[in-house]
């Protein structure tokens, strides 16, 4: 279980995690973070859940959350149109896998988007919805499940060889509420970087520990399937790819799956 009286007690934000509403179960830590977003929770306002029945992934695909892991959503009100929600979810990634980095020492790398891997499973996804008022963000959810103190048979069959979890690498159950600390404090870090507009900040990071830069990759969408190699990250946060043609093609998250060819 994990003890919040912990996390408060060795938490170093200023305001990432201040305020943290905590429950054994939740059909989603997203959903019940924008229901508490709407009735006027801070910035930093963060949902922790033991276990998620409905964990979500993107484009209505299924996160499964059993106990021992972490799932949770920070809640975020930053100034900014919409097209910049995305950089969110880089950001996000960049702080998870510092954290791992840094607690670990595990090699983890980010997949584009949104997932950060360790010898090419993941680990963690991250989801980021926005709530929208025209052009402008009223708030941001960011949810980020990790796969921590389980071992590989807590999750599905189908999962078992492309996922992994810290447990299942590093022989051992990990400290939970430490785990949740750092990861709060990277991301506040992060975050502040992001809001100051130093987001190139956040791009040489991410470069720095990207999975499939260089690589040859796929992509999927509805409605085409594309093969190149995926050559950088721009401003805004979509993968720039150049295609077998020499052509180069901005990929934006929300559409596509890309996965190494
Ligand atoms: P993608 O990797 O295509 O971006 P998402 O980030 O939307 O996918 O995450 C959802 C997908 O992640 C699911 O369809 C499933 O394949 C996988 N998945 C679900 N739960 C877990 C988990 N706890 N650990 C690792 N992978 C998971």
């Amino acid at each position: 279980m994990i003890r919040i009286e912990r996390i408060t007690a060795k938490l170093e934000t200023d305001f990432v995690g201040r305020e943290i509403y905590y429950f054994l179960k939740l059909s989603s830590t997203n959903t019940t973070a924008k229901e508490q977003a709407r009735k006027g929770a801070k910035e930093g306002a963060t949902i922790i859940a033991e276990t998620q029945t409905r964990g979500k992934g993107r484009l209505n695909r299924r996160w499964i959350s059993p106990k021992g892991g972490v799932w949770l959503s920070i809640i975020l009100r930053p100034q900014i149109n919409t097209e910049d929600a995305a950089k969110i979810t880089l950001t996000t990634a960049v702080a998870v896998a510092k954290t791992l980095r840094k607690l670990y020492r595990l090699r983890a790398e980010i997949k584009w988007p949104n997932d950060v891997l360790v010898h090419s499973k993941k680990v963690c996804g991250i989801l980021t919805e926005a709530s929208l008022e025209g052009k402008t963000v009223n708030f941001v959810v960011v949810g980020i499940g990790i796969n921590v103190n389980f071992a590989l048979n807590g999750l599905p069959e189908n999962l078992k060889t492309t996922a992994t979890t810290l447990k299942e690498m590093l022989k051992k159950d990990v400290d939970i509420e430490e785990l949740i600390c750092q990861l709060l404090k990277e991301f506040e870090e992060c975050y502040k970087q992001f809001k100051e507009k130093e987001f190139r900040n956040m791009l040489t990071e991410w470069r720095s520990m990207a999975s499939f830069l260089g690589k040859k990759v796929e992509i999927v969408s509805f409605a085409e399937r594309l093969h190149g190699v995926a050559v950088d990250v721009d401003g805004k946060g979509a993968l720039v790819v150049k295609l077998e043609d020499g052509t180069r093609r901005k990929i934006v998250s929300g559409d596509v799956t890309v996965r190494e060819a």
